[in-house]
């Protein structure tokens, strides 16, 4: 379970600046494909070691003129659920009434608070921060969203209060044999029949594990002698008949199972094709760096010309997550289950894959060897070496001179390399790169 920090203040102080500049991805290439809405007020941090939630409660408050505070249920429930609580402020504002009242809601559910001054671009920072100091809050920051300012300290506390993930307490680490998946799609796909399905054949065997209302519940399920942890999907919710406490809240529930697997089964409705929510959740799955298996779902209702059309629409628009195998399903009629979960072993396979630092700086000189960077600026970059970085998603490092000149077209091109050699399916490839020996 990621920790969860909230994003409070009345409108307009800098939220969902604030909220875009700590969510904003690692690969600008998920951000930038047409058709992949990031979702504003959920999102993950990835600026720590250790990841966490942050929920933008702007859009969960009604912020209809005169209702100052916590007003929908909504966001005092995700203060409620917070480890942090960053109160939000406007420098140029100073101290208004409406900042107070929210500051008793936040007082009232007892959390660790963050007082975070924004806008103090072009302020003296020592006046702005003055006026607020009366409000007692130990820990106060002068940031400028909108220009990434003073963003890192606050990084820093936040790190700070985050309940300190420990070895041996993952999941992974608890059942290790468990490969655990976790099946998401937009609703009305077809998930829960997939999960029923899974979990009403005979061979298989169920047991509930329970989760609270962030935690995502799951099922353990067995399978042609497989092991398998299905985790928190609508189906499972049912089937639990585990109440949704906030509906909303099934945006983090999804962005925690994600999170949580090792490979992610996301489903669509081949009767639909391709639509915006479905790129979004594949743009969440494709920054999660986890394995990544498509299912069309409902194709037992498809003529050819529709089956035509949809793999059309496929490809034209998920282009994005090529990567990923594709296949087709009837969830109802439980054809294609046999080959789901031949895709989900390959993908396991690759995105776990572990790889030595020799086989991995060879396949780098025989990149390199093939293709060259290009020159810029009268220089060429070279690459040494190759090693690990970790997996899920495989990562590789490599070490060489004038590396930030590669462009991302090398870039791509050595991940492509990377991946054919090592014949990986449906995971990405992370590559880093750091200078010197
Ligand atoms: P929210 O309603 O609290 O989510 O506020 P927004 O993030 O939408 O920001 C409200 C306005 O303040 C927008 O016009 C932003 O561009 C502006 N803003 C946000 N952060 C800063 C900042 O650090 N400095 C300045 N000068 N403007 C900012
Ligand atoms: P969820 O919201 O994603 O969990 O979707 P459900 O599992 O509740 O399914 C939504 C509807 O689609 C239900 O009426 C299902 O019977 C139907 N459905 C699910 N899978 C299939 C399928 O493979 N073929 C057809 N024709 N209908 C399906």
């Amino acid at each position: 379970m990621l920790p969860l920090v909230a994003l409070v203040g009345r409108p307009n102080v800098g939220k969902s600046t604030l909220f875009n500049a700590l969510t904003r991805s690692r690969d600008a290439l998920v951000a930038d494909q047409p058709g992949v809405t990031r979702d504003r007020q959920y999102g993950i941090c990835r600026l720590l070691d250790q990841p966490f939630f942050v929920i933008d409660t702007g859009g969960l408050t009604d912020e209809s003129e005169g209702l100052a505070g916590l007003t929908s249920a909504q966001s005092r429930l995700a203060v409620q659920e917070s480890d942090v609580v960053a109160l939000v402020v406007d420098a140029r504002d100073g101290l208004l009434a409406s900042d107070l009242s929210i500051l008793q809601e936040i007082r009232r559910a007892n959390k660790r608070m963050l007082l975070l001054v924004n806008k103090t671009d072009g302020l003296d920072i020592d006046t702005s921060m003055a006026e607020f100091a009366s409000l007692g809050i130990a820990e106060m920051f002068a940031v400028a969203a909108s220009h990434q300012r003073g963003l890192h300290p606050v990084l820093e506390a936040i790190g700070k209060y985050l309940p300190e993930v420990e070895p041996g307490q993952s999941e992974a680490e608890i059942d290790p044999g468990r490969m655990r998946l976790a099946v998401v799609g937009r609703p009305n796909v077809g998930k829960s029949t997939l999960v029923n399905r899974l979990l009403g054949e005979d061979r298989v065997i169920v047991s509930e594990v329970a989760g609270t209302t962030r935690d995502p519940i799951a099922v353990d399920l067995d399978r042609d002698g497989k092991r398998y942890r299905l985790i928190d999907t609508a189906g499972i919710r049912r089937r639990a008949r585990v109440e949704e406490a906030v509906e909303k809240f099934s945006v983090l529930k999804t962005l925690q199972s994600i999170e949580s697997a090792e490979v992610v089964i996301c489903m669509l409705d081949a009767r639909e094709g391709v639509t915006d929510q479905d790129a979004t959740v594949l743009g969440q799955v494709l920054e999660s760096g986890r394995g990544l298996v498509i299912a069309l779902n409902k194709w037992d209702g498809l003529d050819a010309y529709q089956r035509e059309q949809c793999k059309a629409d496929v490809q034209r628009k998920l282009a994005f997550v090529e990567y990923a195998q594709v296949l087709t399903l009837s969830a109802k009629h439980g054809s294609g289950l046999a080959e789901l979960f031949r895709a989900i072993h390959r993908t396991h396979a690759s995105s776990t894959r572990q790889f030595s630092t020799s086989e991995l700086t060879r396949a780098l000189e025989a990149a390199y060897e093939a293709l060259q960077p290009p020159v810029v600026r009268g220089h060429v970059a070279k690459l040494r070496y190759a090693h690990p970085g970790g997996s899920n998603p495989p990562t590789v490092v490599i070490h060489g001179s004038r590396v930030s000149t590669l462009p991302q077209s090398y870039k791509r091109y050595l991940e492509n390399f990377f991946r054919r050699r090592f014949k990986l399916v449906g995971t990405p490839l992370r590559l880093e790169f750091r200078v010197g020996d």
